[in-house]
């Protein structure tokens, strides 16, 4: 079923006008009617180039200068980039004559003088012509960001950082032409604008911008899930992926088209409903390639080969999936209102990516389960490693989820070692207030006479109230829906003070009953015994086990630093400094280089062994560089829980809890012969 209000934007050829019929245009209107067509021209992939041109129309013939403005961010990654900084050679001509419409090789026209004014700003002055035609270079040679990337087998444009714009134009039809070597495919979300798959077309700029495009020689899986056409289009870097033992012929990648369907079917039962005909996932399959990027109708994923493979890689691939495509409702169906409109040259402020990322990272994993692709007790398992990880730093008694998504463009892509001190992730964080909220909203409604309420039910409200990506919704907007569901606005407020715009500790145990979990700890035998003092002689950790040996003094206490490493030439080289550990009290610093613990030699890969090996309480001696001057301090080691945190299933819990469970992650709750999993 699809949403009857929901703004489409796959636009048939027959709605875009071709460019050649816009030049009747008074000046009156110019603003409302005109064209934009980009010519993108790809002679030699391996040079990492391509020439653009962009052709406006209906320009006033009173007006003498434009501004055009090459975007400095992307979508999904509240980012400030130097786009800019790869585009070269921009000059500009009076189009009025030839050119519109046809290749950049064409008839040039008149030159027009164009000056570059800002870092990712151009005037240009047109001088009473009612077209003109910018061309530009552009060098794309980084996958990183997800941003653009060409080389001898494909060219993978985000449009925001290779195509610019005129703001007074931003809002007319879009037509992108691509002149790429004759055995390249091209995939995107956008529609053809005509047959051959070379001319594509969008509503308008913003459209374009969410629709990255992919071109070059790929592999489309196709399939139909949930009413909607989808094209899995994979790219691997390989001249060709029709030759034997590649990807293609492995069981994954023949399983994955059955996989997504489930995946999808269960995305849409959330949901009611579709916000689109054709999706599109265009996945970039190489070595170091991780992560994945929202847009309107498609997404663009990177994994490693691996993911065909091995089963656990295989797994990472459908969560990364599964989170991609929620965010087709979740910031792109429905935004936040901070980034509606784009502001495309200074950054987009929102308090609301703990939403938008973290209830999308909280979701990928329930959905995964939903869709029978995630065994609960998998999912137990990383939902413990985010409970663990949620308030364990320091940061997470510093800094909210609002004030994170807020401070997203100078912090989140920023990392700096003091960030465990002071921040928290709007993912990880984000994703456990989103538990939170869904918890709280059902065991507030456990015994409602209309039924149990969810989280889910928000959602949906959010995709119904907010259908048009051209009006956000607010923290406000949230906070009254969620008083809707707790039949509370007060304890919406106060859910809101403490947990989105405060950093109260969250009560997990509570939270985890309302679907009649319970936390737990691993006990670890002997894990405090005693340290291995042999010449402290680096070991692989799996010899390190300590069974039988040492005094057990507290079994479930363990000796704790605070102070994080990471291998510098085989050396710890200090990474974080923790504020509430004994390292910050004794002076260390990120970017020591440790050498020694109580004078015994100690490297990256042995140093959280020979910490934990001592007691809670042992004072011992730390000997470390720093400005390659030998110094030296003393920290007395402080204590943490040792052994594993787990969730698990209460064997006390309620019925009512069971039947949440059930709604939460659509399997039964197991009858005691089937408890194993
Ligand atoms: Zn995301």
């Amino acid at each position: 079923m699809r949403h009857p209000a929901l703004p489409i934007v796959l636009i048939a050829a027959s709605l875009v006008a071709p460019a050649s019929r816009q030049s009747f245009l008074t000046s009156s209107a110019f603003a409302q009617s005109g064209t934009v067509r980009y010519d993108v021209a790809i002679p030699r992939p391996e040079t990492q180039t391509a020439r653009m041109a962009m052709t406006i129309s209906g320009i006033p013939k009173d007006r003498q200068t434009i501004e055009i403005h090459l975007p400095v961010w992307r979508p999904g990654l509240y980012m400030i980039l130097d786009q800019a900084g790869s585009v070269r050679d921009v000059t500009a001509y009076a189009a009025d004559v030839g050119g519109v419409g046809e290749s950049a090789v064409a008839a040039k026209g008149r030159p027009l003088v164009v000056n570059k004014y800002q870092k990712s700003s151009w005037r240009v002055e047109t001088k009473g012509s009612a077209s003109i035609r910018v061309e530009y270079t552009i060098w794309a040679a980084s996958l990183e960001n997800r941003t653009r990337h060409i080389d001898d087998t494909h060219a993978f444009f985000s449009p925001s950082a290779v195509f610019m714009y005129a703001p007074e134009w931003r809002n007319l039809p879009v037509e992108v032409s691509l002149d790429v070597p004759k055995h390249w495919s091209v995939a995107t979300g956008l529609g053809a604008a005509a047959p051959g798959g070379r001319l594509f077309a969008a509503a308008d700029f913003d459209v374009l911008v969410d629709s990255p495009i992919e071109a070059g020689v790929h592999d489309v899986l196709s399939f139909d899930a949930a009413g909607g056409k989808t094209e899995f289009v994979v790219w691997t870097g390989e001249p060709s992926l029709k030759r034997p033992g590649s990807i293609r012929e492995t069981e994954y990648y023949k399983k994955l088209p059955a996989d997504l369907t489930k995946l999808i079917e269960a995305h849409e039962k959330l949901f009611g409903s579709l916000p689109y005909e054709r999706y599109v996932f265009l996945a970039h399959c190489y070595p170091s390639g991780r992560g994945g990027t929202e847009h309107v109708n498609s997404t663009v994923i990177q994994f490693t080969p691996a993911a065909f493979r091995d089963k656990d890689a295989y797994d990472r691939l459908l969560r990364l999936c599964s989170h991609e495509f929620f965010h087709t409702w979740d910031v792109k169906a429905f935004r936040p209102a901070g980034l509606v409109p784009y502001d495309y040259q200074r950054e987009n402020y929102t308090d609301l990516l703990w939403l938008a990322e973290g209830t999308t990272s909280y979701y990928q994993d329930v959905l995964m389960v939903r869709a029978g692709l995630m065994k609960p007790a998998d999912y137990f398992k990383s939902l413990a490693k985010s409970i663990d990880a949620a308030q364990k730093l320091p940061g997470a008694r510093v800094q909210s989820v609002a004030d994170s998504s807020f401070d997203a463009w100078v912090k989140h892509s920023r990392a700096t070692p003091d960030d465990p001190n002071t921040t928290v992730s709007f993912y990880g964080k984000g994703a456990m207030v989103s538990f939170l909220m869904d918890m709280t909203i059902r065991a507030s409604t456990a015994k409602a006479p209309d039924g149990e309420k969810s989280m889910d039910d928000l959602l949906r409200a959010l995709y119904q109230e907010f259908p048009n990506a051209k009006k956000g919704y607010t923290s406000d907007d949230v906070r009254r829906l969620l008083g809707g569901l707790l039949g509370s606005r007060a304890e919406a407020d106060t859910f809101f003070a403490d947990y989105i715009e405060g950093t109260r500790e969250i009560d997990f145990a509570k939270a985890l009953a309302a679907v009649g979990l319970r936390l737990d700890r691993e006990k670890k035998p002997g894990a405090a015994s005693k340290p291995d003092r042999e010449g402290a002689t680096p070991r692989d950790d799996s010899t390190l086990t300590l069974e039988g040996g040492g005094d057990i003094a507290t079994p479930d206490e363990k000796a704790y630093a605070g102070v994080t490493v990471t291998d510098k030439d085989g050396l710890a080289q200090v990474a974080t400094v923790l504020s509430d550990g004994p390292g910050f009290g004794a002076g260390l610093e990120p970017g020591d280089l440790i050498v020694a613990l109580d004078g015994a030699r100690v490297t990256s890969g042995a140093w959280e062994k020979a910490i934990e090996q001592r007691k809670p309480g042992e004072v011992v001696r730390v000997s470390f560089f720093r400005h390659d001057l030998m110094r030296e301090t003393v920290l007395a080691l402080a204590s943490r829980p040792a052994g594993e945190l787990k969730v698990v299933r209460d064997e006390k819990s309620s019925d009512a809890a069971r039947r949440a469970y059930e709604s939460w992650l659509g399997e039964k709750w197991p009858e005691k012969k089937d408890q194993k999993e």
